[in-house]
């Protein structure tokens, strides 16, 4: 029997097990592989609706040798979900969020949960889940979780895996381990949750994940700045952790093009501040007492202020008024730029201008005319840097400018990618980022879980010329 039998008859025996809702194959499989990078041409897409489905699943086509690759809300941008000849599975129908424990602080969920709604039964219970990404309508938690995803709340609340206490994972060989830990202190041995945080599905798939939760923290104080270098973005920064002491949840910068852009027809948003600063932050405290809490944000601005570090300030004076001004930096778009490529990429603050400068004189002594636009969670040390295209631009003019763009983070002690992981797109480039010691551990681990390279193959590691496995 060649492989393809081997499929038609693996599906049969599945849709006769499971129903034949499980197993989509052909065009049903294909209308699936849409999103929001390529996810490829899958041999077929098994929807389980339970942890020991997916390891019955999972196990019908490992052990014959055919790779599996997750899917969650497919809102990854780095090519990690990409399935050709492989087997996707899907979470669409494991998304049950089964517990919530308002003493406990914990929230256990099923995969295919989005992120909006795993935040909404949190609030529905007076908690609150703070991992908040543009993407968070699709994205599911066995997805933020493989990312390691990080978002708008980094700064005070970590990233996905700073929100994981415990998870369960099936592997390659249809084991199932269950470490759903609800204990935020648990030192008792390897860490084994964290191996499968940021793996993009290349260990094991994630099936559930228990999850910490804060209270609910009712007020929120926002405001837009405007400001005239980056040393003072920079200073502001610290400054305001300090006086907010703690409450600082958002740091957000767009340089001057990138608010202009989003400020002007066609992005929806009109302008707030006056353009003509050199940088505008939007930065957001939250905590447990809106009156107390907007006169401590309000009088840290107008301290700051004095000693010139903020030109301009719009403090919300309403949740529309704070509405606005997130929509600035959610819905602004950057039309001017079209066609372009956007880079995630990570740095000190403290080189972040003069890094910004260097990039800019490269590419334009590249691409001479090319426009790049910069946007950042600066609070983390996060810019997505965007380049202008030419219409006819190729792949490989889009590939090149990544790559500068890679080279220059890399020469600044950068990460190249800060938050959307590595997938296929980044996977040559990883030892920019890290050293061959690092790459030879994380080798070590794919080979103790996937010896035979099954796991989302292809993904995160550079392949090895002349090695099927890692
Ligand atoms: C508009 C927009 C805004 C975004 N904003 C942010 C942001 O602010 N911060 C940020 O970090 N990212 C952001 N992203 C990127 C993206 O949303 C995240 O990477 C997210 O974590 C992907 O989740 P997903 O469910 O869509 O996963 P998918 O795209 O389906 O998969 C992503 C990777 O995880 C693997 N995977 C998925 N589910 C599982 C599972 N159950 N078990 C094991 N592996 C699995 C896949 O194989 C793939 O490698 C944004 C994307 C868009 C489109």
């Amino acid at each position: 029997m060649g492989e393809a039998d081997d499929i038609t008859v693996m599906v049969a025996a599945l849709r006769g097990k499971f129903g034949a809702a499980s197993v989509l194959t052909g065009e049903d499989a294909q209308a699936q592989a849409h999103g929001w990078s390529d996810f490829g041409t899958p041999l077929a897409v098994v929807r389980p609706r339970s942890t020991a489905e997916t390891a019955e699943m999972l196990l019908a086509f490992t052990e014959k040798g055919v790779p599996i690759v997750p899917w969650g809300g497919k809102t990854g941008l780095v090519g990690g979900g990409s399935a050709t000849g492989a087997v996707a599975i899907s979470f669409d129908r494991m998304a049950v969020v089964e517990m919530i424990d308002s003493v406990d602080r914990i929230m256990l969920v099923e995969a295919g949960c989005t992120v909006q709604a795993a935040s909404e039964a949190a609030e529905a219970k007076g908690m609150f889940f703070p991992l908040d990404l543009g993407s968070g309508g699709s994205a599911t938690i066995g997805g933020v979780v493989s990312t390691n995803a990080g978002g708008l709340r980094v700064l005070r609340f970590g990233m996905m895996r700073e929100q994981v206490l415990g998870l369960e994972v099936v592997l390659a060989d249809g084991s199932i381990v269950s470490a759903l830990h609800p204990l935020m202190k648990n030192n008792t041995g390897y860490d084994i949750k964290q191996l499968f945080i940021g793996a993009e599905g290349t260990l094991g798939v994630v099936t559930r994940a228990m999850l910490r939760l804060r209270p609910a923290l009712p007020s929120r104080s926002t405001a837009l700045l405007g400001l005239n270098s980056f040393a003072h973005v920079a200073t502001l920064l610290v400054e305001l952790e300090r006086r907010l002491g703690g409450m600082l949840s958002t740091y957000e910068l767009m340089w001057a093009e990138t608010y202009r852009m989003a400020t002007s027809p066609p992005s929806r948003p009109r302008p707030i501040l006056p353009n003509g600063y050199g940088y505008y932050v939007l930065v957001e405290a939250m905590g447990g007492d809106q009156d107390a809490d907007r006169e401590r944000f309000e009088a840290a601005l107008a301290e700051i202020m004095e000693s010139g570090i903020i030109a301009d300030a719009v403090v919300a004076q309403s949740e529309r008024e704070a509405d606005d001004m997130w929509s600035v930096r959610h819905d602004g778009e950057l039309t001017e730029l079209a066609p372009f490529v956007a880079v995630d990429v990570s740095l000190r603050v403290s080189v972040i201008a003069e890094y910004v400068d260097t990039l800019r004189a490269e590419i334009e002594a590249l691409w001479p005319g090319s426009r790049t636009a910069l946007v950042g969670h600066i609070g983390d040390g996060n810019i997505h840097v965007v380049v202008s295209l030419e219409k006819d631009d190729t792949a490989d003019r889009r590939k090149a400018i990544s790559e500068a763009v890679m080279n220059c983070t890399a020469r600044f002690q950068g990460s190249i990618s800060a938050e959307h992981g590595i997938g296929l797109d980044k996977r040559n480039y990883l030892s920019m980022s890290r050293s061959a010691a690092e790459i030879e551990v994380m080798r070590a681990i794919k080979r103790a879980l996937d010896p035979r390279n099954l796991m989302n193959p292809g993904k995160v590691l550079p392949p090895v010329p002349g090695k099927v496995c890692a």
